[in-house]
């Protein structure tokens, strides 16, 4: 089976992991400063916090942007999960908004929309965290219009979007967020095995996003309630938590970071083939946004019948094609629909999801594998 997304690991990156293995630290050492470093340094952001996983990268962005109960936090119907339930662990309400079918992306008419019924009756989000589906960058410049007429914050879900820009500019600068958070789950762009990370221009953040992810924790003597008992001294001054990451995963997200150009090049190749090969047939590619360019972590079609997508979706993996489909919205989740969410309000994620099917892309697919994909996809659909 030729997956839809697979980990691309060379020799230097095990050589990278292995020289962790054989130092004295093999967590909280000195290579997840020098991976933010790194990450930092890639996208012209000014402050990085390395964690366990993007979702709890996500968690501490909207602790330290105030996130808790009596708030609510908006992100985009069609995204995994986890954009949503960081809300949740934080006590808070989520809410959803709707999506472009023809991107995937969040609807910027949909938001404006949402935007002014709240402020009618007196509720706008704490947070808006827009999601950089399949790694095209979101209006961001609009966005943040939006965040500064409205008063309210954005953390950028980019675990799609690493190496991806808007108007020339890096996705993570943060000129338009208060926070971006990467993941490096072994699908995504580059890989740690699990892990994420939060990038910020605000020193503030940064620091309290770091104090979280170790329990809470500081040993600044400005921050504590009293004189320290001694140079061991420390003190939890909130509750925090667990999501450090490792040297081990560092070293390899940091050697995975030096191809990162060569990842991108490769994926942009790819779906420009993709597009070429698959004109003639009943599909679409996703729209493209001149302004963007897209870090292609996915590759989505959207077949012209609806009706077709669950028969050449089996067609397809019984010939060794492993498709996906991205994303079931998440607002239609039985843990999110007990909540009261009706897939009615969501029209345009209704109509993406219902069409959409993601074709294999990643960067060690080959020539002739991307060419058994489009051969097999042809005789399905025609
Ligand atoms: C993968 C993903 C996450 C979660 O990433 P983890 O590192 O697995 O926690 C969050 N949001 C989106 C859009 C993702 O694709």
């Amino acid at each position: 089976m030729i997956p839809y997304g697979r980990q691309d690991i060379r020799e230097e990156d095990i050589a990278a992991v292995t020289e962790v293995l054989r130092s004295d630290m093999i967590t909280q050492g000195p290579v997840v400063p020098r991976f933010e470093q790194a990450v930092a340094g890639q996208v012209a952001a000014a402050h990085a916090v390395a964690v366990n996983s993007a979702t709890s990268a996500l968690h501490l962005a909207c602790l330290a942007l105030g996130v808790g109960p009596g708030e609510t936090v908006w992100t985009s119907a069609n995204t995994f999960v986890a954009s949503a339930n960081c809300a949740r662990y934080c006590g808070a309400a989520v809410d959803f908004v709707d999506v472009e079918p023809a991107t995937g992306n969040i609807s910027i008419p949909a938001l404006e929309a949402k935007l002014a019924q709240a402020a009618r009756v007196g509720v706008i989000p704490r947070v808006l965290i827009p999601v950089h589906f399949a790694g095209q960058p979101v209006d961001m410049p609009r966005i943040a219009a939006l965040a500064e007429e409205y008063g309210f914050s954005v953390i950028e879900d980019a675990s799609h979007a690493i190496g991806a820009q808007y108007q020339g500019e890096a996705v993570g600068s943060c000129r338009y967020s208060d926070i971006t958070v990467f993941s490096f789950h072994p699908v995504k762009i580059i890989t740690s095995g699990e892990g994420g990370m939060a990038v910020t221009n605000d020193a503030t953040l940064a620091a309290h996003m770091a104090r979280l992810r170790s329990h809470g924790i500081t040993r600044d003597s400005k921050l504590m309630d009293r004189l320290p008992d001694g140079p061991w001294y420390y003190q939890q001054i909130e509750l925090g938590f667990n999501y450090r990451m490792t040297d081990l995963q560092a070293a390899l997200g940091l050697s995975q970071l030096q191809r990162l150009a060569a990842y991108i090049k490769r994926r942009c190749t790819l779906a420009d083939k993709y597009e070429q090969s698959l004109a003639d047939l009943p599909c679409r590619p996703l729209l493209r946004d001149a302004a963007a360019q897209s870090a292609w972590h996915l590759y989505v079609i959207r077949l012209d019948d609806p009706g077709r997508r669950r028969e050449v979706f089996e067609a397809l993996r019984a010939r060794g094609v492993g498709v996906n489909v991205h994303y079931i919205p998440v607002p239609s989740q039985p843990d999110f629909a007990q909540l009261g969410f009706d897939m009615h309000d969501y029209p345009g994620a209704r109509d993406y999801y219902a069409a959409a099917i993601s074709l294999p892309l990643f960067p060690a697919l080959s020539d002739a594998e991307q060419d058994e994909v489009v051969h097999h996809l042809r005789e399905v659909l025609t």
